[in-house]
């Protein structure tokens, strides 16, 4: 008989889930009271977020002068946003992974920022002016970006503190896990939510011109955290959970349903990503097309690497046509 670890739910650990303008709702920043006090993400940059943070800590008997530590599990404006306020009144070491220092210093760079969104667009078949209301639409979110600056980087598979660090792109291209060595409880991010699959979000392409397929690379990183011997878990946005591999269990299966309502809609003469987002998503809006797109895209992606699509660059512009096999 398998003998299955129960762990305790930490009491050291304060959830308090902060306002953001993203149709995602609250995102959640959680105070530790451990050696040091440590928060893990840092909510949205705005008044709301930061009105909530305060009261919140201040009921747990604690002022935002007095935190030591933050930890960032990835770098969506969602979840670095007060970082720096709170840096700036509490002098708090900043720990994320290198590449959200990277990612965020991209997201400055609004002529970068257009040239790759130009570039992802035309390439998944968008035509130009919806492009471009794509891209507006982006920088319309610039206002949320502070100054930001990590004073630590954590690597994968190492310490920080009594957490060790698990680097786990997929949702993002920063995603990490931090667990708690001794306890075994875990801050997931946006990783591994319960009920909500994480939106791969389209990558920029990096120097040698590669992009990676968001959800291949999702599906890998949560193989690997099933793997993880963990009690629970706290997540980015919702409740924690404590059964960490039925989650894993049932993001993949909803993966796998999304795989096969995909393979149902491709037209028998293939079509472009954009075309296929428009037959899965027919009431979408246009502020979620580029949402729209990435999971379109995430799901074409793995199904071509599954070897169950076709894929084909035809001037520059990606078609991807179903097998024989699926047919009929
Ligand atoms: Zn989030």
């Amino acid at each position: 008989m398998q003998h299955v670890m129960e762990y305790a739910a930490p009491d050291t650990l304060h959830r308090i889930p902060t306002p953001t303008p993203f149709p995602v709702g609250a995102a959640n920043i959680y105070l530790y009271k451990g050696d040091c006090l440590t928060l893990f993400d840092a909510g949205t940059h705005t008044e709301d977020a930061w009105g909530v943070l305060t009261c919140r800590l201040g009921e747990l008997g604690v002022m935002p002068r007095d935190i030591e530590q933050i930890f960032l599990t990835h770098h969506h404006l969602d979840h670095i946003g007060l970082s720096r306020r709170i840096k700036d009144v509490s002098g708090a070491t900043v720990y994320a992974h290198p590449e959200v220092a990277k990612h965020v210093e991209y997201m400055y760079d609004e002529s970068l920022t257009r040239v790759h969104l130009e570039a992802v667009m035309a390439e998944l078949g968008v035509p130009m002016a919806m492009a471009n209301d794509v891209i507006a639409h982006r920088h319309q979110h610039r206002e949320l970006l502070d100054d930001f600056d990590a004073d630590r980087f954590v690597e994968d598979n190492t310490a920080a503190g009594p957490f060790e660090a698990h680097f786990r792109p997929g949702h993002s291209a920063t995603d990490v896990l931090f667990v708690h060595q001794q306890e075994r409880w875990a801050l997931t991010g946006d990783h591994l939510i319960r009920n909500v699959t994480p939106n791969p979000i389209l990558r920029r392409r990096s120097e040698n011109g590669i992009r990676e397929k968001s959800l291949v690379q999702y599906c890998e990183a949560l193989q690997q955290t099933r793997s993880l011997d963990l009690g629970w878990c706290f997540p980015g946005h919702g409740a924690a959970f404590a059964n960490h591999r039925e989650v894993v269990d049932a993001t993949f299966r909803h993966i796998e349903r999304r795989n096969e309502k995909v393979l149902r809609v491709i037209p028998t003469d293939g079509a472009t990503p954009y075309e296929i987002t428009r037959l899965l998503f027919r009431r979408m809006s246009e502020p979620q097309l580029y949402y729209c797109l990435s999971a379109t895209t995430g799901h074409l992606e793995l199904l071509a690497d599954q070897g169950k699509l076709h894929c084909r660059l035809h001037e520059g512009v990606y078609h991807y046509h179903p097998l024989r096999d699926n047919l009929g």
